[in-house]
């Protein structure tokens, strides 16, 4: 028998990690608890949230707090109650930026350089001519580029990391797009039992609560975990670009974009990733 070296709250401590956004966004905080920096978008999200139908799949939100001269979100940490976790953050929907953002980087364009050497590395041919010489893109640009890469265009969800209970980490997914790819990630996930994600969670429901919502759900994530004892849950996270519409507006969210039409095609994305689990993963 092989004696692992630590206590079980040693243990959950250890398996902490951050799948997506700056490294400088999370910080510990109270046991069972993270903080998240403070957005105030994501702060209305969480306070409506309180009287929605989706509360369950949400991570619990105990308000905000000031830490170092900085304001932060009061969280649940959604790993707690696993025994070395694998993780995997799938970012929804057909488009990852705000209308508002396109419309902003059209009138008064501001090419940046890290986004133009982060697209070199994937595909030096990303970057058009012009692009090239003055070498720098814009934020949506760079953010069209990365849904046309992966699936978010095709499948209305992408893959952004996966950790899994060995420890190994991988968010090199930046082209990972054809079903067939999508299905040999999860695959090697989930280690053969999708039920552990599909069935044993109440993952479905979250198809029917969503629709027609005066919501417009951009770049938030399904945030899929699960460990050895068979422990398995599925949680909204990341409203960092969540918006109320205005007053009598709603979404299909399972209808084409269209720039003026808000679309975010969380739910065609949802359809997609359940079909696409159950279909090739078992
Ligand atoms: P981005 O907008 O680039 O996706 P972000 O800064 O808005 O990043 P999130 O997407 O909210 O950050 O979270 C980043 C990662 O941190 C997630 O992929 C997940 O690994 C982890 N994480 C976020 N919230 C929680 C939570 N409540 N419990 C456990 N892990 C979390
Ligand atoms: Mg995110
Ligand atoms: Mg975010």
């Amino acid at each position: 028998i092989v004696h692992w070296p630590f206590s079980v709250v040693q243990r959950r401590k250890l398996s902490w990690v951050q799948l997506a956004g700056h490294k400088g966004n999370f910080k510990a905080a109270d046991e069972g608890n993270i903080l998240k920096r403070f957005s105030e978008n994501e702060m209305q999200c969480f306070e409506k949230l309180k009287d929605d139908a989706l509360l369950p799949f949400v991570p619990g939100y105990h308000g905000t707090v000031e830490k170092d001269g900085e304001s932060f979100l009061h969280m649940t940490d959604l790993l707690v109650n696993f025994d070395l976790p694998s993780v995997m953050d799938c970012k929804m929907g057909v488009r990852t930026y705000l209308e508002e953002e396109l419309v902003r980087a059209r009138e008064r364009p501001k090419p940046r350089e890290d986004l133009y050497k982060k697209m070199v590395e994937v595909d030096g041919d990303g970057p058009t001519a012009q692009e090239h010489s003055q070498r720098g893109v814009t934020k949506p640009r760079y953010m069209q580029w990365r849904e046309s890469m992966s699936s978010t265009n095709t499948l209305g969800f992408r893959i952004e990391g996966i950790k899994k209970c060995d420890g190994t980490c991988r968010t090199d997914f930046k082209r990972t797009r054809s079903r067939q790819d999508v299905i040999q990630v999860f695959k090697d996930f989930v280690g053969g039992n999708v039920n552990i994600i599909v069935r044993d969670t109440p993952f479905q429901k979250l198809t029917c609560n969503h629709c027609c919502s005066p919501w417009q759900v951009i770049g938030s994530s399904l945030l899929f975990i699960h460990d050895h004892t068979g422990n398995a849950q599925v949680w909204i996270i990341d409203f960092g670009k969540t918006t109320a519409l205005p007053q009598g507006q709603t979404l299909k969210h399972d209808i084409a974009w269209q720039e003026g039409n808000r679309e975010d095609g969380y739910l065609w994305g949802l359809e997609n990733l359940i079909r696409t689990l159950e279909s090739k993963c078992s």
